[in-house]
């Protein structure tokens, strides 16, 4: 029997900084009991004092914990899952969000910069995702969001493996869906266009790109970490319980533009 008087527990992976600490206040808002993860324990540890201080403005019930793991890493991911069901509680919900970005074009990329752009923005969302996913079939609930990008259907020079790696998730979003979607678990991608991150700071430096984006996306403006809050938290309520393996785009109509 599930406990409902017990608060959901959600793990937002990548989450020290950038959108993925967007999502971890934005759940934590909501009354969500959020773990953070990143490599750094330094840094997350920084950011777990930090969003306890503005859970205890926001008067949340909601309680911030931490686990440094890298979601490359099969053992520690599967040690930290095991340790956050038995000593927090059951995961209700899943932010696969970790992620890095490479700037080089194909054939300058080297073999071992590809497998770590895979391994980070597409093996990661595998292995936690499948770390996770049995706790949630044997409850009959759950529900995983991916962030992708609109890299996921678009490219750029440059962005080869990153985009390889993003494509690769929307595509692991709706065969997590088709797997788990019979155990009441839904399973969906937000893909953000431009955010104003540290990922995205060297081109908001670069002229030339502010321009293209600016004439390209019908918002005519880069999006915040805000912007892509509001979507995910939708995802992770009883409001989406119906909307499963989609890639929800999340660009200021980027996407929509020739
Ligand atoms: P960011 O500011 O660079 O933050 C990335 C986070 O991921 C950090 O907390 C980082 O901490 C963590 N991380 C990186 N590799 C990890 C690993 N192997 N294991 C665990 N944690 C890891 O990036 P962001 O802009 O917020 O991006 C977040 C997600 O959104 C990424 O998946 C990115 O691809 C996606 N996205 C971003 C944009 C954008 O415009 N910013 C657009 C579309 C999609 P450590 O370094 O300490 O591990």
């Amino acid at each position: 029997m599930i406990d409902d008087s017990r608060p959901s527990v959600a793990l937002v992976t990548g989450s020290s900084r950038g959108i993925g600490y967007g999502i971890a206040r934005g759940l934590a808002a909501q009354g969500y009991h959020v773990v953070l993860n990143a490599r750094d324990g330094e840094q997350l540890d920084a950011s777990r004092r930090r969003l306890a201080d503005e859970c205890a403005e926001m008067e949340t019930s909601g309680v911030i914990y931490s686990q440094p793991f890298d979601v490359t890493d099969p053992d520690a991911v599967r040690a930290a899952v095991s340790a956050i069901e038995a000593e927090i509680g059951p995961l209700s919900t899943l932010i696969n969000n970790a992620g890095i970005m490479m700037r080089r074009e194909l054939t300058q990329t080297a073999l071992e910069q590809w497998d770590q752009a895979l391994r980070t923005n597409l093996t990661g969302a595998f292995l936690v995702g499948t770390a996770v996913a049995p706790h949630m079939i044997a409850r009959g609930r759950g529900k995983i969001v991916n962030i992708a990008s609109v890299q996921s259907v678009l490219s750029r020079a440059g962005l080869g493996s990153y985009a390889a790696a993003k494509g690769a998730l929307a595509s692991l979003t709706r065969s997590m869906c088709v797997e788990w979607g019979q155990h009441n678990i839904q399973i969906n991608a937000v893909a953000p266009g431009y955010i104003l991150t540290d990922m995205t700071d060297q081109l908001r430096r670069d002229a030339s790109f502010c321009a293209w984006l600016m004439n390209r996306a019908p918002a005519r403006r880069w999006g915040t970490v805000e912007d892509v809050v509001g979507p995910v938290t939708w995802l992770c309520s009883p409001q989406s319980d119906f909307v499963n393996g989609q890639i929800v785009y999340v660009d200021g109509g980027l996407t929509a533009a020739v």
